[in-house]
């Protein structure tokens, strides 16, 4: 499967100001489809697990606070050339820099509070969707 899936998480944030569905269009609309998806929130320690990449950064701390922070919507996307498709559909990860059309240029507020996670390769896109679904939530 690797290469034609990706894994995303539409963020708290995102949540929080009612995006939901306005996000999950444009993911359709751009041809993915979802192999699993779920409603769920993460507690303190699984956001830093799934963030451990990141530890040594500056913002680790205040991104685990905010994965943390209320529900999300995590997801398996299945397309051709998934994960470079999805980055270009997500845009950057400041919105001030995020192209027009991408989600983040739509939803996101700020660089830490960017409306939706996506995976940044084929690797990654398995592990962290083995992360929040077993192999009987895919479809
Ligand atoms: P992504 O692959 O575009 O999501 O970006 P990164 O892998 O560089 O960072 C992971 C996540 O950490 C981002 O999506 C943001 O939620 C958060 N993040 C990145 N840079 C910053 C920052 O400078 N400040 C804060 N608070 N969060 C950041």
């Amino acid at each position: 499967m690797a290469g034609r899936v990706t894994f995303t998480m539409i963020k708290p944030d995102a949540v929080r100001n009612g995006h939901i569905g306005n996000i999950l269009k444009m993911i359709g609309d751009a041809g993915f489809k979802i192999r699993a998806m779920k409603y769920t929130r993460m507690t303190a320690d699984q956001a830093g697990q799934f963030y451990e990449v990141h530890k040594e950064r500056p913002f680790y701390g205040e991104l685990v606070d905010f994965m943390s922070s209320g529900p999300i919507v995590a997801a398996i996307l299945e397309k051709d050339n998934a994960v470079e498709a999805f980055r270009t559909l997500i845009g950057a990860t400041n919105p001030a820099q995020a192209a027009e059309g991408t989600i983040r240029k739509a939803y996101a507020t700020s660089i830490g509070e960017n409306a939706v996670h996506g995976s940044d390769s084929d690797e990654n896109a398995l592990i962290e969707g083995d992360f929040h679904f077993s192999r009987l939530e895919r479809f």
